[in-house]
């Protein structure tokens, strides 16, 4: 996880923190020393950590059912979809699955972007149950989802902003 920390003169005591996405934001008073900084910020951490895991637990239920829903609508439920959950460590890529388990596993990421763009990432990993690669068929199997291609584009943003980002703060 990166740590950002942002001093403050106006920050006269507390310290506060927050996890967002990859990162741990951190506001810390101008005079306190580094050594009190880490000190504080290695007992607020596992707190933090444990919280955004009890969240990713309760959104992962939500993502479960809309999975399903969908593997009814667009597929008439043939997918072979086992458990489907948000997961905190894909920075880079916004779904993957295990073909063994049939596990999806979403980033958290996804759970901020528009609906129409998470059941997209879920139909795309649920149709690589069935079809491993970017095949002609694999792609016959997602465009059954109308919104395909919006949500292509709107990704493909996404990753763009977040390379240029990990270029600019390199
Ligand atoms: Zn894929």
């Amino acid at each position: 996880m990166r740590l950002e920390i942002v001093r403050s003169k106006r920050r006269k005591k507390t310290v506060a923190a927050r996890i967002v996405g990859d990162v741990l934001q951190v506001r810390a008073p101008a005079d306190l020393s580094e050594g009190e900084l880490s000190e504080v910020i290695n007992r607020l951490r596992p707190r933090l950590e444990r919280e955004r895991d009890r969240r990713l637990a309760a959104c992962s239920h939500e993502l479960e059912a809309r999975a399903r829903f969908l593997n009814k609508r667009f597929f008439g439920g043939s997918l072979p979809v086992g458990r489907v959950l948000y997961v905190s460590n894909q920075h880079r890529r916004f779904g993957s699955c295990s073909p063994w388990s049939a596990e999806i596993r979403i980033s958290e990421r996804v759970a901020a972007m528009p609906r129409w763009v998470r059941d997209y990432v879920l139909i795309h990993e649920m149709a690589h149950l069935l079809e491993p690669n970017h095949s002609h068929r694999f792609w016959e199997l997602v465009r059954r989802y109308p919104y395909t291609e919006r949500a292509k584009a709107f990704l493909l943003g996404v990753a763009t902003g977040e390379a240029i980002g990990r270029r600019l703060r390199a």
